[in-house]
């Protein structure tokens, strides 16, 4: 039961993916979490391609056998038509890790399954409830206040940690001005669904194709329910530049591309447009007292490499876990956090600097494989193409926090104070 002004382990501000797994991670663990929504799900997202990285949370959440059972499009890799003369090329998530699969999803479907399965681990979730302000005591949060449709006066709940998951919203990082946006990625995308594509065979009936053009490129994701979302992504400058509307653009390109072009030759355009400016940005502080971010909360790199929901569901968990140890010893809070940016940055890092490169079109793939041995195998030890692999995978860059059920949060605090000694 909820009362109009109630305590909470943790109030969670936005029930999407990055939101629902915190907080269903830390009902599991026996806290007592609210999530606050403020629309109705099933909503509408944008963010239909799944990378192997979001696994091991999706796994944690026991969810991984309703995926399948719910029938979304496995997907078991890429198809890329990217880089210098060289035809496609393709690369497998099996060649990076035991997880040979991730999911295309209808993000409506997949949301509201994530934002369920909370529910069932013990999470209250309120929907078309949204977050007004931060309580304060000090300048520690201790609280939201929210209002739910339909009610005039606001609602307080309290809380000991606030996990803002507000997505683009950015509802802590607003009223901090921590969002920095990266000029080199200030990207438009506009993009409809179609239906009756060709598909690929086997197993790559479900990859993503992605194929570059002179100013943009093309993102090709097959659902299964027999639509598939096909979007143009270009920098700003070259939209205003072209003089065309969006549709317009859209249409233009999509008849001079090769492979996009050919798998929906005889196909039916069967829904409106949809358009999203995707600046790409970090914010400078992840962690506060009393706080921290998560997802697009935190940050957004560019939907090049369709990373959101795997940065988001990664962070999840090493919230969730960050959380779960900070509630059974406090004052380890300040530390705590610091750890969880720290590892959350490095993977960040890694993917942004690797899409940086990525958007080189000049380059051949053996040039893209290196880049990512590089980032994340510079003693070469493994094929490059498996580092490839391993990047597209989102399943890199795994720091304890994040992955080692062997290390505890605890004892890397104790670890970084010996050092710190
Ligand atoms: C063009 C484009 C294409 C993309 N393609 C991909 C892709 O293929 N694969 C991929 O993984 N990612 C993709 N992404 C990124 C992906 O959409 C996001 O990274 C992902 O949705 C982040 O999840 P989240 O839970 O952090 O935020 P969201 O999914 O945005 O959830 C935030 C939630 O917070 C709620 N909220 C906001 N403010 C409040 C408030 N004040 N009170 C209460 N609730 C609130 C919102 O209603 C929303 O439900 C793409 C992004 C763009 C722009």
């Amino acid at each position: 039961m909820i009362n109009s002004t109630d305590d909470f382990d943790v109030v969670v501000i936005g029930g999407g993916p990055g939101g629902s797994a915190t907080a269903g991670l830390l009902a599991q663990r026996g806290h007592r979490v609210l999530v606050l929504e403020k629309e109705k799900f099933p909503r509408y997202h944008i963010g239909e391609s799944l990378i192997t990285g979001s696994m091991p949370t999706l796994e944690a959440l026991d969810l991984r056998e309703r995926l399948d059972d719910m029938g979304f499009m496995k997907k078991y890799g890429g198809t890329l038509l990217w880089g210098r003369n060289q035809g496609t090329w393709d690369f497998r998530f099996k060649e990076a890790s035991d997880y040979e699969y991730a999911y295309q999803v209808r993000r409506a479907d997949f949301d509201a399954l994530v934002m369920t399965r909370a529910r069932e681990l013990g999470a209250f979730v309120i929907e078309e409830a949204t977050v007004k302000e931060p309580i304060y005591d000090g300048d520690r949060i201790v609280g939201v206040t929210y209002l739910r449709k339909g009610d005039k006066e606001t609602r307080t709940a309290n809380c000991r940690l606030l996990v803002d998951a507000s997505g683009q919203s950015h509802l802590l990082a607003k009223r901090y001005d921590l969002v920095e946006y990266h000029d080199d990625l200030r990207n438009i995308a506009v993009w409809t669904y179609w239906q009756g594509c060709q598909r690929y065979g086997g197993t790559r009936a479900g990859d993503t194709v992605t194929e570059n053009r002179p100013a943009g490129w093309f993102w090709y994701i097959p659902l299964s329910d027999g639509t598939v979302s096909v979007g143009y992504v270009t920098p700003i400058d070259e939209y205003k530049k072209s003089g065309k509307t969006l549709e317009e653009l859209y249409h233009s390109e999509l008849s001079q591309s090769e492979e996009v072009r050919a798998l929906t030759t005889g196909a039916f355009q069967a829904s409106a447009f949809r358009t999203i400016k995707d600046w790409s940005y970090t914010c400078t502080r992840f962690v506060g007292p009393g706080w921290a971010l998560v997802g697009d909360a935190a940050a957004f790199i560019d939907p090049l490499l369709s990373t959101g929901v795997g940065l988001a569901m990664r962070g999840a968990k090493g919230l969730a876990e960050t959380v779960d140890a900070i509630l059974a010893a406090p004052e380890t809070e300040e530390r705590m956090l610091e750890l969880y940016e720290q590892d959350y940055r490095d993977f960040l890092y890694s993917l942004l600097d690797f899409v940086r490169f990525f958007y080189d079109r000049t380059k051949n793939k053996e040039e893209y494989w290196e880049k990512a041995q590089d980032t994340l195998d510079p003693d070469r030890l493994r094929p490059k193409k498996i580092d490839f692999a391993t990047m597209l995978s989102g399943v890199s860059g795994i720091h304890e926090i994040f992955h080692n059920p062997d290390v505890k949060p605890m004892d890397r605090v104790r670890d970084a104070e010996a050092d710190a000694a």
